[in-house]
């Protein structure tokens, strides 16, 4: 019994040591690593699904600040908010959220929209208003014919 440690002691005398000088070496993720949760946030239509599917709250959606937050420490990489996210703009990215002394919280915001894409933006909305008017003209028109049907 004595021999095969005396040659295994000898062994790792010699070998390079197993273990990484952290944070001086920087650390080697695999593809697959379930490390934090970002958002592609020009894609994001802040839905609030992902906030909904959140099991540890997470994530906070503000559609009136059109802006994305979301609390790393309290993420378990469970992918929820990944595989619900109707746009794919969520991604599980390998690396770990970085050791820190208290809680933090990181917020994407929307950018500005050029005045070309708010007048593109109006002009959907507007289209969408009178669509929906038009709709409920409709609607309001064939109950009157029913009613007028029904008392003759
Ligand atoms: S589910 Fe996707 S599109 Fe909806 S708010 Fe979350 S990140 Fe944005
Ligand atoms: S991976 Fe899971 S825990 Fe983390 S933010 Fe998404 S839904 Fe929440």
């Amino acid at each position: 019994m004595g021999m095969p440690l005396t040659g295994m002691t000898l062994k790792n005398l010699f070998r390079k040591p197993a273990t990484k000088m952290y944070p001086l070496q920087a650390p080697q993720y695999s593809s697959r690593s379930k490390g934090h949760v970002t958002n592609i946030i020009e894609d994001c239509i802040l839905c609030g699904i992902c906030e909904k599917r959140c099991p540890t709250h997470a994530i906070t959606v503000d559609k009136a600040a059109e802006s994305w937050t979301i609390d790393n420490f309290n993420c378990i990489q469970c992918l929820s908010c990944v595989r619900a996210c109707p746009k794919k703009c969520l991604v599980m990215e390998p690396e770990y959220t970085k050791a820190a002394t208290s809680k933090s919280t990181q917020t994407v915001t929307k950018p500005a929209l050029s005045e070309a894409e708010q007048a593109a933006k109006a002009a959907r909305e507007q289209e969408k208003q009178e669509r929906i008017a038009a709709a409920l003209a409709k609607k309001a028109a064939k109950q009157v014919a029913e009613a007028d049907t029904a008392n003759e």
